[in-house]
């Protein structure tokens, strides 16, 4: 392999994720969620953050698992979630290596 070809391993980048204890994803009426139909956002997030808890009735939010993709932001039919980046030194850093 020549120099200029990389391998799969130089192309791999770490996660590191520094939790907060305070959810940076925010569900603004739990009514609206009782009411939506489609739980798009059972199905939307690449990371599985939001669940349907079916007993309790609500949409339960796994924040420490956000990749920061930002979907959430737009894809809830209700715009019924709030998001906002982590807190400045928590949330996700992308290393390359
Ligand atoms: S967050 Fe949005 S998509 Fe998810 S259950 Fe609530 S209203 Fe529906
Ligand atoms: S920003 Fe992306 S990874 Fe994080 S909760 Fe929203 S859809 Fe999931």
């Amino acid at each position: 392999m020549s120099q200029s070809q990389c391998g799969v391993s130089d192309r791999l980048f770490t996660i590191r994720y520094k939790c907060d204890d305070q959810s940076h994803l925010i569900i603004k009426e739990a009514d609206t969620c009782l009411k939506c139909t489609t739980k798009d956002c059972n199905y939307f997030c690449p990371s599985d953050v939001y669940e349907w808890e079916k007993k309790l009735k609500i949409t339960t939010v796994a924040y420490e698992n956000c990749i920061e993709c930002g979907t959430c932001r737009i894809a809830c039919p209700s715009d019924n979630i709030h998001w906002v980046y982590p807190k400045g030194g928590y949330g996700i850093t992308y290393k390359y290596g």
